[in-house]
């Protein structure tokens, strides 16, 4: 096959007929993707040229934009020309102790410790192995309302009807509600709301046996499942309850960490919670390259210092995804990526009151940092167009195809859009999504019922 500029058309072809896809069946997804042919900055362009806004860091995960820092494209050309490859297993490099001091240094208390896995799955698989083998325990706690990745383990820890798909799976883990259980609520104000839930998860762990829970997991600021920051004191009863039972407190923050709540990490929104373990990916080099990582607390790094992890892959600490993370976390810093965050955060708020006073269709709204969603309404009742996983409702796939049309990429999930842009997005980047996204809403308040 040479290697010769393709058309759209058979770009299409090759892919429609020689490639599977993740999610959705592939014939339908091959005819709607669309052909990515270049990046820069918040935007990416097809093939034709088309420019479009990336309102949702692809995967919540290209946060430092589209345009790869020359920093970093120096630091991955300089480590293929020298390690290129280490195996994991009796030979270190260089690069791994630099971004592992770096990351001591980033996070918290005493997460000192870093196992480096090729995604946010990964972490999770290690995070659940390593729980169960610190504490010789076998349950896991982990909530409905999540996502935790695509292997067996990280399936079963998933809490939202991905999961399904992947049933029967793992052995062991037992779902839990996070304070915001999608039909009822668990009081009217935020106390009511945070003591409840503790005392239901206390409940679930007295029928379960403390003493047989190795760890509950959790996205701090819960993520694909609604931007749900828990109330105040949430996390903080969290940690509580693990300290009480020896159970292990791990934190989710594939797709929190690094910024994108307004946090370096999303456990930061609590005061003073160190989580025993703290699961990353995505963010922490912008997902130029594969790269996960667990982080742990000394007392759990005490135990593999003298017993084994006992697993391993082929691409563990792969020199040249953590080169690329070295130098996108520099350059995070360099740059003052989360003071961007900052000054953007409130612009972003604002930016979708003015959605919700225009437009019918807009039920509710929800953002911290640069983490938002906006949820959609059919009628004054306040019935969403799709319940959640309920079947599709044209007016929702108009609206995604709206957006496309108008050059705004997002996730549109259920009755419900994201608005995640990259990290380095500035105000009028982001007032420029905004206008898109009013353009499309005036197109789906034709939809609403009085
Ligand atoms: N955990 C959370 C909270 C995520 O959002 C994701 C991916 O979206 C994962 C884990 C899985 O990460 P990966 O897709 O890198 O395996």
């Amino acid at each position: 096959i040479a290697d010769v500029p393709m058309k759209t058309e058979e770009v299409m072809k090759a892919i429609s007929e020689n490639t599977l896809f993740t999610w959705n069946p592939s014939a339908t997804a091959a005819a709607s993707s669309i052909v990515m042919e270049r990046g820069e900055g918040v935007y990416f362009f097809d093939k034709q040229g088309k420019k479009y806004i990336d309102f949702n860091s692809q995967a919540m995960c290209s946060n430092l934009g589209h345009t790869v820092p020359q920093e970093v494209i120096d630091a991955v050309d300089k480590q293929l020309k020298t390690v290129a490859y280490a195996y994991p297993c009796g030979l270190v490099t260089e690069v791994k102790a630099k971004l592992s001091l770096l990351m001591a240094d980033l996070m918290p208390g005493d997460l000192n410790h870093f196992y480096y896995v090729s995604g946010g799955a990964e972490a999770n698989e290690t995070a659940m192995r390593m729980a169960r083998l610190k504490t010789g325990r076998h349950k896991i706690l982990a909530r409905y309302r999540s996502y935790h990745g695509a292997t067996l383990g990280a399936m079963g820890l998933t809490g939202d009807p991905r999961r399904w798909g992947s049933e029967p799976g793992a052995s062991g883990i037992v779902h839990f509600m996070d304070p915001f259980p999608y039909t009822f609520s668990w009081g009217s104000t935020e106390e009511e709301i945070c003591q409840k839930s503790l005392q239901y998860l206390r409940e679930v762990i007295s029928y379960e046996g403390g003493k047989n829970i190795a760890a509950i997991f959790l996205e701090p600021v819960t993520g694909t499942n609604g931007i749900l920051k828990p109330p105040a004191g949430y996390l903080e009863g969290v940690r509580q309850i693990c300290d009480q039972h020896g159970i292990l407190m791990v934190c989710d923050e594939v797709m929190n960490g690094f910024g994108r709540t307004g946090t370096m990490f999303g456990f930061e929104q609590a005061n003073n919670v160190i989580p025993d373990i703290v699961t990353m990916a995505k963010g922490i080099n912008g997902a130029f390259i594969p790269l996960g990582a667990v982080a742990c607390r000394d007392h759990v790094a005490a135990h593999f210092q003298k017993s084994p992890i006992g697993i391993g892959s082929t691409y563990n600490s792969h020199p040249v995804t953590l080169a690329s993370a070295y130098a996108a976390l520099q350059y995070f810093l360099r740059t003052d990526v989360l003071g961007n965050v900052h000054r953007m955060e409130p612009i972003l708020q604002s930016l979708m009151e003015d959605l919700k006073k225009r437009h019918p269709t807009v039920k509710t709204f929800r953002s911290l940092g640069l983490f938002g969603t906006v949820e959609l309404q059919k009628n004054s009742r306040g019935e969403p167009f799709v319940e959640f996983n309920g079947p599709a409702h044209p007016a929702m796939a108009q609206l995604k195809n709206d957006m496309i049309s108008n050059g705004l990429y997002t996730l549109v999930r259920f009755s419900s859009f994201f608005t995640n842009p990259p990290l380095i997005i500035n105000e009028k980047e982001l007032r420029q999504g905004f206008e898109i996204l009013d353009k499309c809403l005036t197109n789906l308040d034709k939809h609403f019922e009085k």
